[in-house]
């Protein structure tokens, strides 16, 4: 057990330097390391998962994706379950917008259990966000569309009946009433 609160808090410091300089794209402009804590947290408490790795990776998630992280700093820091789960939701940011995203549709299907999780909390923190604190620059149909993509990618990941998948579809409902008001 005390090894489980360990490895998730040198997740969360680890994280927290990482992120230090971005801030979310949404007009309240709330520092980054709130999306990764708020993965993490939904996974735990909404999600009851249990293992400590997988808050781990998911408070790890966007390192990656998002900041200079690698994978042999992550390796040497949290071992190879870990870094696996982190590397399974990392986009390949040498390819293009367009087919990276193409590619999470593609890829969700093969996703282990963990990593599974994490993107779907990952889609439900971005999909809210979307609804109710979007990036500034972003119209309508870009939101929308958002939304479409995301429900595919959550479609086509290997997970039946889980009560994230529920809080998934709420947060697309309730993204689209906000939408559609703010037209
Ligand atoms: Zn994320």
């Amino acid at each position: 057990m005390n090894h489980d609160f360990i490895i998730m808090l040198k997740a969360a410091k680890f994280a927290a330097e990482k992120h230090r300089k971005q801030l979310r794209k949404g007009a309240e402009s709330t520092p980054y390391i709130n999306h990764p804590l708020e993965v993490a947290r939904m996974l735990a408490e909404d999600g009851k998962v249990e293992d400590a790795s997988i808050i781990a990776a998911a408070l790890l998630h966007d390192t990656i994706e998002d900041t200079e992280t690698t994978e042999e700093e992550l390796l040497h820091h949290f071992g190879q379950e870990i870094t696996s789960m982190v590397l399974e939701v990392t986009d390949d940011k040498s390819l293009e917008k367009n087919e990276r995203k193409r590619l999470q549709i593609e890829h969700a299907s093969h996703k282990s259990p963990g990593a599974a999780l994490i993107k779907l909390a990952d889609k439900i923190s971005n999909v809210r966000d979307v609804g109710g604190s979007p990036p500034s620059h972003w119209d309508i149909q870009r939101r929308v569309d958002y939304l479409d993509w995301a429900s595919a990618v959550v479609g086509a990941l290997p997970l039946k009946d889980h009560i994230l998948l529920t809080m998934f579809n709420e947060a697309v409902t309730q993204s689209r009433n906000q939408i559609e008001q703010a037209k």
